[in-house]
């Protein structure tokens, strides 16, 4: 069975008079240890169905399976647990405290999970080793996403979801963080999924689900993805 399983799923939100259905019939799998892309325009439904991976958001049909449970069944509070313990989370904008230096950002995320990893090795595993006492707005962009991946990584997740996470960045430096992300599904056998509207990236994933008009249009699977180095 896949560590992620999306099977037919709807999602519509109402607008006064109108229906908008962000997410017609959506299926598609995701193997754990993958780096998978969720590609496509703006407006497709990239960011629902991810919210609705994270138990942010939930569906109005449809299986969201993860690790073999229907997030979809859970109860809120075993939605908030899942979402505490089990999902990190990373952003286009970084949504770093300001007054806390990186160190402390990721030890705040850290505190609340019961099996977090160790915080220092975290913040050398994505090269921030050096600037561990400095504050946010000491860092640049890309340091500030990596903070922001430590962050996420912190609490050990079995799924690590970014939403636009180069979407700040110039092109190198997002690079640089594809880069990271991918080592990451890697090294820490998580299960990253990437959405972004840059098809230039494809080739970096282990898998490509694009998504158009509220439907999954392709799957794209790459057994050699272009290397980390
Ligand atoms: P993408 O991430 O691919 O840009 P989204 O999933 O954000 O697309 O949005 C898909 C569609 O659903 C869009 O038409 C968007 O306007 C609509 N949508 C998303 N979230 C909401 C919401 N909370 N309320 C109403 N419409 C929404
Ligand atoms: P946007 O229109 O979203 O700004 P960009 O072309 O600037 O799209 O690319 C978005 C991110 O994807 C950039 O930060 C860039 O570093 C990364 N990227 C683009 N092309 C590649 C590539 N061929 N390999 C790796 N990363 C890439």
């Amino acid at each position: 069975m896949s560590y992620v399983s999306v099977i037919d799923e709807y999602k519509r939100y109402q607008m006064g008079e109108n229906t908008i259905v962000a997410n017609n019939g959506i299926t598609f799998d995701i193997e754990q240890g993958e780096f998978a892309i969720i590609l496509g325009p703006s407006g497709a439904g990239k960011s629902t169905v991810l919210n609705i991976l994270g138990g942010m958001d939930s569906p109005n049909e449809g299986q969201i399976l993860v690790d073999g449970n229907d997030i979809s069944k859970y109860s809120k509070k075993a939605l908030t647990t899942y979402r505490r313990d089990d999902v990190g989370f990373v952003f286009q904008f970084y949504n770093l405290v300001p007054n806390l230096t990186a160190r402390e950002n990721v030890e705040l995320a850290s505190q609340i999970s019961p099996d977090a990893l160790d915080v220092d090795e975290v913040m050398e595993s994505v090269g921030l080793t050096g600037r561990k006492d400095n504050f946010p707005a000491q860092l640049s962009g890309g340091e500030q996403q990596r903070v922001a991946i430590a962050r996420a990584l912190a609490k050990n997740p079995k799924l690590l979801l970014c939403d636009e996470p180069t979407g700040a960045l110039d092109f190198e430096t997002g690079k640089q963080i594809l880069r990271l992300l991918q080592k990451t599904a890697q090294d820490f056998n998580t299960t990253v999924i990437v959405i972004t509207h840059n098809s230039q990236i494809a080739p970096m994933a282990n898998r490509v689900i694009y998504i158009n008009d509220a439907k999954v249009r392709e799957i794209v699977e790459n057994p050699h993805p272009r290397s980390v180095d």
